[in-house]
């Protein structure tokens, strides 16, 4: 029997929308109904749309979908942290961080089935790439974790390298700050990128959103090693279009740097990367190594890291140490993962 797929609302913007219920033959001002449904009141149904005729009700279920899908799973970490597993249209799950902390509550959405990037030290990179996300699949993440209506703060950094699947990713943060969307501060949204271009550059064009860059060494050899993307896009090359760019008022530029063992963390490598960051106006952001099977990598000792912070800080960088969160869970940077080791979400 043919089946026509169904048009999905989630992830649309008004024009798309205004463009959709009028092929229908909708009136226009129920694309602004349907908006409001979506994000301000938070329908999970058509049936909630009260203000829809009966008709355009029983016309939405037959041809739309919200695109609204409830969590497959929850792990939870005894520190709190909640992972979720989401399913998606290519049949393999996609995870989303919930981390709880005082007054914040932060959501680490994914923008990727897997990753394409391949650093050594993360659990996603080494499942392969297997999917982009659709821009409905990433505002699912954030509309359909139970805490969805008390979340602070939202951050890319979950699965995939979200400036290589760019167009989702832009579409969903404009929807997420977007007035007639969940209209987010875009103070409140941190995009993670290992430096990817050309689509970080979008990024910083078409967005008001902080922005972390994963560095993990100042050296530039031993970057190509953990992170191949380098050979294809030098830090340096980012650093440079970074410097075009304003962080010194609302927005926020940050670096990332998981501190291993013997490798990247003693006074040497500090010095290094204080010479290439050279005064640009940013944060330093030290991450405690989760240990994957099979590399070679040891998390650093904690003096170790606190004394490279120590100095980081007394030159003038202002550098903090992430809390670790939900490592019982593989939950932790770097360890999200749906299809390679054991089964971890349960
Ligand atoms: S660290 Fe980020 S960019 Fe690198 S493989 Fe993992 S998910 Fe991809």
């Amino acid at each position: 029997m043919e089946t026509t797929e169904k048009y999905i609302l989630l992830g649309r913007t008004l024009p798309e929308l205004k463009e959709w219920v009028q092929s229908q033959g909708m009136p226009s001002f129920a694309a602004g109904q349907l908006m409001d449904w979506i994000y301000v009141k938070r329908a999970r149904s058509f049936s909630e749309m009260t203000n829809l005729s009966l008709k355009h009700r029983a016309l939405l279920e037959e041809k739309a979908s919200l695109g609204l899908t409830e969590p497959l799973s929850v792990a939870v970490s005894r520190d709190g942290t909640k992972k979720y597993l989401f399913a998606t249209s290519v049949g393999i799950g996609v995870e989303c961080v919930y981390i709880p902390d005082r007054e914040r509550a932060t959501l680490c959405v994914s923008s990727q089935v897997g990753c394409k990037m391949h650093c050594a030290f993360c659990m996603t990179g080494r499942m392969g790439f297997k999917a982009q996300l659709s821009a409905h699949e990433i505002l699912n993440q954030v509309l359909s974790v139970p805490e969805s209506s008390s979340l602070t703060n939202l951050v890319f950094m979950g699965m995939g390298e979200p400036c290589d699947n760019v167009e989702a990713v832009l579409r969903s943060i404009r929807l997420l700050t977007d007035e007639r969307g969940l209209a987010w501060s875009p103070k409140r949204i941190t995009l993670s990128s290992i430096g990817a271009m050309p689509g970080l550059q979008r990024v910083l064009e078409e967005t008001r959103v902080q922005i972390a860059i994963s560095l993990h060494t100042p050296d530039l050899q031993q970057r190509g090693e953990w992170v191949p993307a380098e050979r294809i896009w030098p830090i340096r090359d980012t650093l440079d279009l970074l410097r075009g760019y304003d962080f010194s008022h609302q927005r926020r530029l940050s670096f990332e740097y998981v501190m291993f063992r013997g490798l990247n963390d003693d006074i040497a490598h500090a010095r290094m990367l204080l010479s290439l960051l050279n005064g640009l106006n940013c944060r330093m952001n030290l991450i405690r190594f989760h240990s994957i099977p099979d590399t070679p990598f040891v998390r650093s000792e904690e003096s170790t890291i606190q004394a490279f912070a120590d100095y980081l800080n007394a030159k003038g960088l202002l550098t903090t140490v992430r809390a670790s969160c939900g490592e019982d869970i593989e939950a932790a940077c770097g360890l999200l993962s749906t299809c390679v080791s054991k089964d971890d979400v349960g």
